[in-house]
């Protein structure tokens, strides 16, 4: 398949981001934190996303790293990135649990942009999950179904990289109304979320407006998606995230949480 290296282990082969970006940004050489991150914050929340990932390719250069999740905002990110830069480095969580429709766009994606992202899989098998810890972890313990195939993995992707950027919007729930354009995320790095001021109208707008290849599961109930074992098409009308862990509680992952959570799992 092009532009996708399948290598065993927790993370395939990146193919390819490689080169140099002349860094032009506040400073050459400032270490980023908290403080940094505010103020950038501050000067950029009128910013369009086209500038604000325009910025960050110049800031960070092939220390950034485009997280791709093939719903929507994804592709959104996915077209601008590619127009900002010929070196995206891009990468994907894949749970092991993701619907055909997911693959089907990613390829899409690869095609239409020359992209290559990089895939990263959990250490357990579901098979080798269901040993250790019991049959339908997502069901008697999401939260470490999710540390285990998704927020560790995660770790793995962000390893090396100075900043990595995200396609989350304040209005998909409650716990994103305050996210900001440039935040500090306390893994240790910058968290980028160029859309964060988009609505869905907005997101769809520009995907029609473009051509854009999208998740086909959108045009049937899923406003949200992620796994297969726990995701469901929602009722017109229903909170868009409702179709998440629906009936546990839970309402996100943990990959966005301000506070990672600690391995509570051993290998
Ligand atoms: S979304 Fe569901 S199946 Fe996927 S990692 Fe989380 S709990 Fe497990």
């Amino acid at each position: 398949m092009r532009g996708l290296a399948e290598a065993g282990g927790s993370a395939d082969t990146p193919g390819g981001p490689g080169g140099s970006f002349s860094r032009t940004g506040w400073t050459e050489q400032e270490r980023y934190n908290q403080e940094w991150t505010d103020l950038r914050a501050e000067e950029m929340e009128e910013w369009s996303p086209q500038e604000i990932i325009s910025w960050a390719v110049d800031q960070f250069g092939d220390k950034l790293g485009l997280a791709t999740s093939f719903q929507a905002e994804s592709s959104v990110l996915v077209h601008l990135f590619a127009g900002a830069t010929q070196q995206a480095r891009t990468f994907y969580l894949d749970t092991e649990a993701l619907f055909a429709q997911t693959y089907m766009v990613r390829d899409r994606l690869i095609e239409r942009y020359d992209i290559k992202p990089v895939r990263f899989r959990p250490a357990l098998s579901f098979e080798d999950q269901a040993t250790v810890y019991g049959d339908r972890l997502w069901e008697t313990n999401p939260d470490l179904c999710c540390e285990i195939r998704k927020v560790q993995p995660l770790k793995l992707a962000l390893s090396g990289l100075d900043a990595w950027m995200t396609g989350i919007r304040r209005d998909q729930a409650a716990t994103r109304a305050h996210a900001r354009v440039v935040e500090w995320d306390k893994r240790g790095l910058v968290k980028i979320n160029p859309l964060v001021r988009l609505t869905s109208a907005d997101v769809w707008n520009y995907i029609a407006e473009n051509n854009i290849p999208y998740n086909e599961l959108h045009d049937q109930g899923y406003p949200s998606i992620g796994c297969t074992h726990c995701t469901r098409a929602v009722a017109p009308g229903e909170d868009p995230r409702s179709g998440r862990w629906s009936g546990t509680g839970k309402i996100e992952c943990g990959l966005h949480e301000p506070e990672p959570a600690e391995a509570t799992f051993s290998i």
